[in-house]
């Protein structure tokens, strides 16, 4: 049974912290590195309900995504909502690490597992790394469809292929128009449209679009954007991850008992349809849209 820096070293070859943006947190929050490891969970959130899943689950290290602490604290106590994470964890013997944008720009990274989740061909990064020589890691994909498809059809693809949120899919721009192109970010995506036009693709699927990025997007170009629930852009990595970990348990015969966390952690709990909906391609500002006044 290998050890927790045993593991922690193999899960740094995959997505080193030098690898992670300046202001990024990442790598090993709790755990003792000597301590055994024979059950891993994988998670996007390090929040409450997927600890409790993790000391159900009886795991000795949880890998999440997202950072528990971005910024520094002064306080762990259990009457803050990250402090309780900490107590619930180091009571439990339950490490925690995290791989956050080393993983996201990592070849293969969240936006390959995004894009594999939906059966798209990856071309290349969106934003490629400068100091990858061979052109593979980097922020978002740029994908290929075989076979081309709507925006409806795509955003219903999404919609049925990535976890169920409350949100479902968003669409702006035609939903009848072609793609053969698409580029995909999971995570939070608007601070990618320059690169996005750039590229010149037919679609952007990402998540937490605002308002005016998002209408300025789809004015300039005919580009058509499809914005899922963060979580579940990110979540289809923790399947990636756990494979990844799998074959490395394999080749060292620590025969790990590696997890894939089942707790929906979209913070977002329902969505009320508006009482009409708009006819296909209406952009809301027509004066038959509904609610207009007329
Ligand atoms: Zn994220």
């Amino acid at each position: 049974m290998p050890r927790l820096s045993e593991v922690i070293a193999a899960l740094e070859t995959l997505w080193p912290a030098e690898r992670a943006e300046s202001w990024d947190a990442v790598g090993t929050v709790a755990g003792d590195p000597g301590q055994d490891v024979r059950r891993v969970l994988f998670a996007v959130d390090p929040v409450r309900d997927v600890v409790d899943e993790a000391v159900k689950l009886g795991v000795d290290l949880l890998v999440t995504h997202h950072p528990l602490y971005l910024r520094g604290t002064t306080t762990v106590s259990a009457g803050t909502f990250k402090g309780r994470v900490v107590h619930t964890l180091i009571k439990n013997d339950i490490a925690l690490h995290v791989a956050h944008t080393n993983a996201d720009t990592a070849d293969p990274g969240v936006s390959d597992a995004l894009a594999g989740a939906l059966d798209l061909r990856v071309v290349r990064p969106l934003v490629p790394d400068p100091t990858d020589p061979a052109g593979r890691r980097g922020l978002g994909r740029v994908c290929e469809l075989d076979h081309p498809v709507t925006v409806r059809e795509l955003a219903a693809r999404a919609a049925e292929r990535l976890p169920a949120t409350a949100q479902g899919i968003r669409v702006a721009g035609d939903p009848e128009a072609a793609v053969r192109t698409v580029a995909v970010s999971g995570g939070s995506g608007d601070s990618l449209f320059d690169q996005v036009r750039a590229a010149g693709v037919d679609a952007f699927l990402t998540a937490d679009l605002r308002h005016h990025p998002a209408s300025e997007a789809v004015a300039q170009t005919p580009l058509a954007l499809l914005d899922a629930a963060h979580w579940a852009t990110e979540w289809p990595w923790c399947e990636l991850a756990a494979a990844q970990l799998d074959e490395i348990s394999d080749r060292h015969g620590w025969d790990l008992r590696v997890h894939v966390s089942t707790t929906v952690t979209d913070p977002w709990t329902a969505h009320a349809a508006s009482a009409t909906a708009l006819p296909p391609g209406a952009t809301g500002a027509s004066s038959h849209a509904p609610g207009a006044p007329n």
